[in-house]
């Protein structure tokens, strides 16, 4: 009556040959616990990522689930950001020796680590639609959402131009199903909504803002007040550099941007193949930023009304070689 793994990974590759899609309203399929033969059962990840195929994909070996993905959402961005450091989103290489790396069977920590104050570089989840989400706090240790750096789906552009979450993306459901995860923690454990797929609220949430249920086994809850996404690991996590480490680096254009006070982003669209347009407001203005990205280079053109105000290119900038230690 259940799936046993093999027959799962042949299903979903099955939906996606014959495009019938995901069902958003399934269930996550159970493995019996007779699945495995002497390790722990595998009950497999890539289903959760599977809603927003073919744009995300994945692959895996038997420790890790691998996630490709741009990190570009297939919903709007960027309007409502009210203090904004002029960054602007660009589709961002995701694979290969560069893609998501999760573990396929979580690992338990001895002691959680708990992320205030810590992990605020980099990546703490991995949205079902590819995009991560960072620590609820930003880089310099202030809640994201609360001082207005958001917007109106939970995300921003950081330093190389690369789009990400600060909560988790609730707005998800309603192409996963509710009582499905948005998300997956980068220690393995799945990322639920509000509520418990009977629709109940989540009883006895722990420090990490997670729990054990005899249907899902342990995973998070994720919040409209802090921690947002999760309160600590509960599962084994590196942390190298104040971030969860392997994971992949985004690849930026230009130098970072400095805030732009006053600004307010009131629009942005897809305005042709690699090509965008963000629109702010700035003490009573229009300005315009109409951007491509072909043949690795970055091109803007910054409009005040109809006006022309400057034009520059960037070339991608190449990873520097570490330095010797
Ligand atoms: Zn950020
Ligand atoms: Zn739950």
């Amino acid at each position: 009556m259940f799936l046993v793994f093999g027959g799962l990974v042949s299903c979903l590759q099955a939906h996606d040959l014959s495009g019938l899609g995901y069902d958003p309203h399934g269930h996550p399929p159970e493995v019996p616990a007779s699945a495995g033969t002497n390790s722990s059962p595998s009950t497999g990840l890539a289903w959760i990522f599977a809603p927003f195929a073919p744009a995300v994909s994945t692959r895996e070996d038997g420790s890790y689930l691998y996630v490709n993905s741009t990190g570009f959402p297939d919903h709007p961005m960027m309007k409502g950001i009210r203090s904004w450091q002029q960054q602007i989103p660009i589709p961002q290489d995701y694979s290969g020796q560069n893609s998501w790396r999760l573990p396929l069977q979580p690992v338990p920590a001895s002691s959680p680590a708990m992320i205030r104050g810590r992990f605020l570089r980099g990546a703490i989840a991995l949205a079902a639609n590819g995009v991560p989400i960072f620590n609820p706090q930003n880089n310099r240790g202030e809640i994201a959402l609360e001082i207005g750096e958001l917007d109106e789906w939970g995300g921003h552009c950081g330093r190389a131009d690369d789009y990400h979450y600060h909560v988790a993306p609730l707005h998800l459901q309603e192409k996963v199903g509710s009582g499905q995860p948005v998300a997956l923690a980068l220690d393995g454990y799945p990322i639920y909504g509000l509520t418990d797929p009977d629709g109940t609220s989540p009883k006895d949430l722990d420090a990490c803002h997670g729990h054990e249920t005899p249907e899902l086994g342990y995973h998070y809850h994720a919040s409209k007040s802090y921690p947002y996404v999760l309160g600590g690991f509960h599962g084994e996590v590196t942390e190298r550099e104040n971030q969860v480490d392997p994971q992949p680096r985004a690849q930026p254009f230009r130098p970072a941007g400095e805030p732009l006070r006053g600004a307010e982003i009131t629009d942005f669209q897809k305005t042709g193949p690699d090509a965008y347009e963000l629109t702010y407001r700035l003490r009573g203005e229009s300005w315009h930023l109409l951007y491509s990205i072909r043949n690795g280079k970055l091109m803007i053109e910054t409009r005040k009304g109809n006006q022309t105000i400057r034009k520059e290119t960037f070339d991608r900038r190449e990873d520097r070689p570490r330095p010797p230690r």
